[in-house]
């Protein structure tokens, strides 16, 4: 296997060789379960514990308020899930925005079926949701407001502070799927007023298939899972042992990190983005240009499919470069491209929304992983626009929807 470069850490993260050192115990001589009173369980029961513990001090929690699950998507389904049917015979209204995460838009959509009313707020240009429309939004019968902390596609990153504090005012529940966020940037639970609050795993370097829900003492909400009485008596079934303990380490490493790398990573996420806007044309900037995760930059190139992009950089015609590893928002669904939800909530024309590239560093990425990046982009799309049959060199598309400048294509006519 040559060397790569891996710039598709929103989708998931290398586990940590810490995380994964942390674990190996117990996938073997400590394979104890933690429900069993002898001492091999109780080993396991206090390495829970632990996790817990590293968990809640990441987010500024309580240990008790912290509910391990099988990831960001069980989460997500059980704060909507439950807390509607808990809240039932308060209301069935919800509030939530358009620019949502699957593994919230399903649920809601789940519980429309079923009688249930949901607000789905428009973003702005930018990928913001405005606090005032919110508050207005709210009605008697809202019984859960849901905003998504940092999006996983754009990087936009809500104004969560001023809509848990609207939300507070009207005592409605306040959920967060805060899964690109956590671990990336200081998440205070009570800074942001939030009453659940989503946590992944593999996206800060933990492993895969576990995560959290954590649940602000007095917040009702039903379980999803039934069965044992594990996660006091609210997530049912036999921990996963191995998968807590490096999850509670990932937690550990990540606040250890806090104070400095979110600046290095937001210094190349700007690197990256000045150097595309200095160099290229008929480009356009997806997602608000501060209010942004220091990991995630996305742009749209014109003429052109993300997908193309994304295949050629990740299999370099010269066998001296490495294979560079980024996503695109088109998810190939049943063999048509369709443009990514996101993008056309944010108004890019679709054409653009077919073009688009996202980039997602980590705390192992360098300035020279950029620089490769940046050389092998421009390459990419220099050869593919010469062979795009719609390309128009100066064409007026990428002018976006407010704010974020990221086009030039005004200066190229
Ligand atoms: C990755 C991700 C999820 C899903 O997380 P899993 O732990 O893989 O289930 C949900 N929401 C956001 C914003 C994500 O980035």
């Amino acid at each position: 296997m040559t060397e790569s470069i891996f710039m598709d850490n929103a989708a998931t993260t290398r586990t940590d060789p810490e995380v994964i050192a942390a674990m190996q115990p117990y996938g073997n001589e400590k394979f104890g379960s933690p429900a069993t009173l002898y001492a091999l369980g109780s080993e396991a029961k206090s390495a829970i514990d632990g996790a817990r513990q590293n968990l809640a001090d990441l987010i500024g929690a309580d240990p008790r308020e912290i509910f391990f699950t099988s990831g960001a998507t069980e989460s997500n389904n059980w704060a909507i899930k439950g807390v509607a049917d808990a809240l039932e015979s308060r209301g069935k209204h919800i509030i939530t925005n358009e620019a949502e995460h699957h593994s919230i838009l399903m649920p809601c959509r789940y519980l429309e079926k079923k009688g249930w009313e949901v607000t789905y707020l428009q973003v702005d240009g930018d990928g913001l949701v405005d606090p005032e429309a919110v508050i207005k939004a709210m009605r008697d019968d809202t019984v859960l407001v849901t905003m998504v902390h940092g999006n996983h596609e754009i990087g936009t990153i809500q104004p969560i502070a001023e809509i848990g504090a609207a939300a507070r005012a009207r005592k409605v529940p306040f959920h967060v799927n805060s899964a690109q966020a956590v671990g990336h940037i200081p998440v205070d639970v009570d800074e942001l007023s939030c009453d659940l609050l989503t946590v992944s795993g593999h996206k800060f370097h933990g492993p895969k298939g576990v995560g959290a829900l954590y649940v602000r003492r007095g917040v009702r909400i039903t379980p999803l899972l039934l069965g044992g009485g594990q996660e006091r008596k609210r997530r049912a079934g036999t921990h996963n042992v191995p998968g807590i303990v490096g999850l509670g380490k990932a937690a550990e490493l990540a606040r250890n990190r806090l104070d400095k790398e979110p600046a290095r990573l937001a210094e190349l996420r700007d690197y990256i983005i000045d150097s595309i806007e200095n160099n290229m044309e008929d480009i356009r900037l997806n997602g608000h240009r501060t209010k942004r995760l220091p990991n995630n930059v996305n742009f749209s190139f014109d003429g052109i499919e993300g997908e193309s992009i994304m295949l050629s950089l990740s299999y370099p015609t010269s066998r001296d470069k490495k294979p560079i590893y980024v996503s695109t928002g088109s998810a190939c669904v049943s063999g048509t491209l369709e443009p990514s939800h996101i993008l056309l909530a944010l108004g890019v024309p679709v054409e653009l929304a077919h073009g688009s590239v996202r980039v997602s560093l980590s705390r192992e990425n360098t300035r020279e992983d950029a620089d490769s990046f940046l050389s092998a982009l421009y390459e990419v799309v220099e050869r593919l626009r010469s062979m795009s049959p719609v390309y128009k060199r100066g064409s007026k598309k990428c002018a976006s929807g407010s704010g974020s400048d990221g086009c030039d294509c005004e200066a190229a006519t």
